[in-house]
């Protein structure tokens, strides 16, 4: 799935780093986080300390690691970033950690997926800003501890609960990100092409924006294949039609879904009379895994509304059969 035009996960082709706001005032959206992020740190930095430890948990491509890149800056202290698979052994967060400069940013993106053994090294690291390492072993082994300089860890997952409790709890600031909204994205979008040296109409970045369900990520690189489209047919400027034209050649339908998603709803739709159909059903009926499903697939739907979680399984909505264009079967308890 990760091929698609519309996955909201990192890509090889994605220019990212190039697209980066640097500071909280050039951050688009996410307002209640951006506020309560400048007063920590303003608080923190008066008082000459460390940033405390921060979680940022929401869907890929909102902005986590942009944020953590941010804090570093705003902060005036260095960036390490790493991810949870990466981590292999606690050996080698230890390493991490013990080469870290005072006040550092330690970024951990995925940081549910790590290791159990790796994950109880963070904890006296996290509390105690220290690190307890075993010398020897069997009845002659015995504990030491290392102090380490003073650190930020911003930790980064897609859902808050799939973090263990003792790792939850040892982040001062948690921060969730919502899916932006297309007023925000045309935003992105307009800044990105100013970026890119490409002239973009209000109109061209309204149509990306309202395409990119919600994520500065896919509007990104929804807006360098319109560029493309935009060069070949010797376009100066980025208008709805054109867009439009390149998006839909894209199969990125006008609320921003694709052939995978479309398979989804006319599943529901034609075998299951709009539910309630239970996501393992799905899931075989798709040849997906049910993570695809639940963390790739639905989140954007049920933001729009065309689909609803419901205790007996999912549910078509009026939405959901509007944009199908088909009609509720008669009787349906939607
Ligand atoms: P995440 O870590 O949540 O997967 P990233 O921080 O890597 O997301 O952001 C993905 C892309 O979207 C980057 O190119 C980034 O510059 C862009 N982006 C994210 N949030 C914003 C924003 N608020 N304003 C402008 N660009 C953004």
């Amino acid at each position: 799935t990760d091929d698609r035009i519309l996955s909201a996960s990192r890509r090889p082709e994605d220019v990212d780093a190039a697209l980066r706001p640097k500071s909280l005032d050039d951050f688009v959206g996410q307002k209640a986080a951006r506020e309560n992020l400048r007063i920590f740190i303003q608080a923190a930095r008066g008082r000459g300390d460390a940033l405390d430890h921060v979680l940022f948990f929401g869907p890929p491509g909102l902005g986590k690691t942009t944020l953590a890149q941010i804090i570093a800056r705003e902060m005036g202290v260095g960036f390490r970033a790493t991810s949870g698979p990466v981590i292999a052994k606690s050996g080698d967060l230890a390493a991490l950690l013990t080469n870290l400069e005072d006040g550092d940013v330690l970024f951990i993106d995925e940081i549910h997926r790590l290791q159990p053994a790796v994950e109880e090294v963070l904890y006296p690291a996290m509390e105690d800003r220290a690190l307890d390492l075993m010398i020897g072993e069997g009845p002659s082994a015995r504990s030491v501890r290392i102090d380490l300089p003073r650190f930020t860890l911003v930790g980064a997952t897609t859902r808050q609960g799939l973090l263990t409790t003792p790792l939850r709890d040892r982040f001062g600031i948690p921060v969730r990100l919502q899916f932006y909204t297309v007023e925000e994205l045309m935003r992105v979008v307009t800044r990105a092409a100013g970026l890119l040296d490409l002239g973009i109409a209000a109109d061209g970045a309204t149509e990306i924006a309202r395409r990119a369900r919600g994520t500065p990520r896919i509007a990104g690189r929804l807006l360098r294949r319109v560029r493309d489209f935009a060069d070949v047919a010797g376009a100066a400027v980025v208008d709805a039609r054109i867009a439009d034209a390149a998006l839909t050649r894209l199969e990125v339908d006008s609320l921003g879904l694709d052939a995978m998603d479309r398979r989804y709803l006319h599943m529901i739709a034609d075998i299951y009379r709009g539910g309630p159909v239970g996501v393992e059903t799905l899931a075989a009926g798709l040849s997906e895994p049910r993570d695809t499903i639940e963390e790739v697939i639905e989140p954007y739907l049920i933001q729009l509304g065309l689909v609803a979680r419901t205790a007996r399984g999912r549910v078509l909505n009026a939405g959901g059969w509007k944009h199908l264009g088909l009609n509720p079967p008669v009787g349906s308890q939607d």
